[in-house]
């Protein structure tokens, strides 16, 4: 789950980060009131759940009350990378003389969370990372010891800060580490840090993404969840507690269990197809649920094939066959559909496929296949 920037911000601020002490607008009056009330100039800023807003016309510098409304007018009125901006954050300009990044990502190959800083600051920091890479400085976090005071100045001396600032940015990387652990984060980002002409510095960015599956630990983070965010077919997803991730391909998948669903995929792509999605159906895979998950594929106009892998386990090949027949029968569709089951009564599974005259695969690879080809020939 994404916050938002002022919400980002706001909780940097409650661990120390310097931050401008800016508030939101719905309307263009009030961000003329809050300029006004700020009394200096002041950045329009749309607030919607994507990078590179700056580039897209979304961030505005306003010399004036009355300016500030007019960008707010016009940033109100956006649209950014297909996200309705219903709100703008009007925070008090700072004039800045250099850009840093800092930021916390998770490293799955070590297995911790890895800090990294960049005097780049500014751009994307996939666009540094491509251009420049030697600019990127990293630091490994111990996830049991936390971030050192000594890694973190190591970190400041490496993207080549003044000495004197080197305590300073010290003290925010380790407050962006504890936000980071303390909110259960999967990414923290400043970017940019600004070097002000009087050589303070402050986060001009926030960005906070959150572990979804530790939001039974945060209510109150969940709280803030943007229903733009999401689409309709991931928000479907969720309310039925299937695992869901949109893709780009024309082939569907069913698949009950992560790890199955990760193969299937791998399959479908090394005979030549283009999955369309992952999911998760987990385990009971009741009709309803089945239901669910059809629906959400078919929602997508780019399917024109479905794989069906399951496997029975606890959940019986049977169980989960009747699932899909009773599902077809609620969700209309003209979409071929490929079915592989194995594992306990895997048999009696097929046959309920077959009798409802879906296209039963003898194995996974024969079943990929089969919808490669038909996906091709739509
Ligand atoms: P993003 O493009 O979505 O990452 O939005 P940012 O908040 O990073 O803003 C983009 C750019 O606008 C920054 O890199 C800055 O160059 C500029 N910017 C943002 N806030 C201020 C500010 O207070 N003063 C000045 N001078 N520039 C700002
Ligand atoms: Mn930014």
């Amino acid at each position: 789950m994404k916050l938002h920037e002022h919400q980002s911000k706001e909780i940097f601020a409650r661990y120390g980060i310097p931050t401008p002490k800016g508030k939101v607008a719905y309307d263009a009056e009030s961000a003329r009131e809050i300029a006004k009330e700020l009394g200096r100039p002041v950045v329009v800023k749309a607030q919607v759940l994507v990078g590179g807003r700056g580039k897209a016309g979304g961030v505005k510098l306003a010399a004036s009350p009355d300016q500030a409304e007019q960008y707010a007018e016009e940033i109100l009125g956006m649209n950014i990378k297909g996200l309705p901006v219903r709100k703008v954050l009007i925070d008090p300009a700072v004039p800045n003389k250099a850009e840093v990044y800092l930021g916390i990502v998770v490293d799955r190959t070590k297995g911790a969370p890895v800090m990294m800083a960049s005097s780049a600051g500014g751009m994307e920091i996939e666009e540094v990372a491509r251009v420049s890479p030697e600019k990127i400085m990293r630091q490994t976090i111990d996830p049991v010891l936390g971030l050192q005071p000594f890694e973190a100045r190591e970190l400041g001396y490496g993207i080549g800060l003044d000495k004197k600032l080197v305590p300073e940015f010290a003290k925010i990387a380790l407050a962006l580490y504890r936000v980071f652990a303390d909110t259960d984060a999967s990414l923290v980002e400043i970017n940019p840090l600004f070097i002000s002409k009087e050589d303070k510095l402050i986060a001009a960015d926030g960005k906070l993404v959150l572990d979804d599956s530790a939001l039974d630990r945060h209510h109150d983070l969940e709280m803030l969840r943007d229903a733009d965010e999401e689409n309709e077919a991931e928000r479907e997803a969720r309310r039925a507690g299937l695992s869901f991730v949109k893709l780009e391909g024309n082939i569907g998948c069913m698949v009950n269990g992560a790890g199955l669903a990760m193969a299937t995929m791998d399959v479908i792509k090394f005979y030549g197809g283009e999955p369309a999605n992952f999911l998760d159906i987990g385990g009971g895979a009741k009709a309803e649920k089945v239901a669910a998950a059809l629906r959400i594929i078919l929602s997508d106009p780019n399917v024109k094939a479905v794989l069906l892998n399951i496997f029975g386990g606890i959940t019986r090949g049977d169980e989960v066959a009747r699932g899909i027949v009773e599902a077809l029968n609620q969700v209309k569709t003209d979409v071929p559909m490929v079915a592989r089951i194995v594992g306990t009564n895997a048999e009696e599974g097929r046959r309920i496929l077959a009798n409802a005259n879906l296209r039963t695969a003898p194995s996974l690879e024969e079943g990929a296949k089969m919808a490669v080809e038909i996906a091709k020939s739509r």
